[in-house]
């Protein structure tokens, strides 16, 4: 995890109630994590941390691109990213993660976003994507958006007869 030490957040130390960051996480960024949907990309994070009376509210704002893979030819696709996000970080015993809030252990203080970073971005792909060329090829190839093929009728002409 070395090369994603730089995404840790020491809340425990906060000097002042709002902390700002901000990265350019990169192809190194994505081989580090090694997340399942994206490989390489170019995002440029910015994160805001506001302590408020025992917990904090981590604002992420994401914007980018990152590469995926065409659902129809399977080459490599850039996907626009853009998105605001945030994470409720509160202290306790030790680390848990519910979705909504993370807990981190009050003796470490510190959180490592990379994850989270990661997770934003991937939630961001829809379902189902598709280079603009390959999408148009699939529309062309859909019986009814194409023309009707002339043996067709054709063969009409003949049962109408
Ligand atoms: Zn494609």
């Amino acid at each position: 995890m070395g090369k994603l030490d730089g995404y840790k957040v020491d809340l425990k130390g906060m000097t002042d109630d709002t902390v700002s960051y901000h990265w350019q996480a990169d192809n190194d960024f994505f081989s580090a994590v090694q997340g399942p949907e994206i490989k390489h990309g170019l995002l440029d994070v910015a994160l805001r941390v506001k302590r408020t009376s025992g917990a904090f509210k981590l604002e992420f704002q994401l914007k980018g691109e990152v590469e995926v893979t065409c659902d129809r030819c399977l080459e490599p696709m850039d996907l626009p990213i853009e998105t605001q996000t945030t994470l409720d970080v509160v202290m306790g015993d030790d680390y848990a993660d519910d979705g909504d809030q993370v807990t981190v252990p009050e003796r470490e203080g510190t959180i490592n976003v990379a994850w989270n970073i990661y997770e934003f971005a991937a939630l961001q792909i829809p379902l189902r994507h598709v280079h603009e060329t390959c999408e148009q090829e699939t529309l062309s190839n859909s019986p009814s958006m194409g023309r009707t093929d002339p043996r067709w009728a054709e063969l009409k002409k003949m049962i109408n007869k």
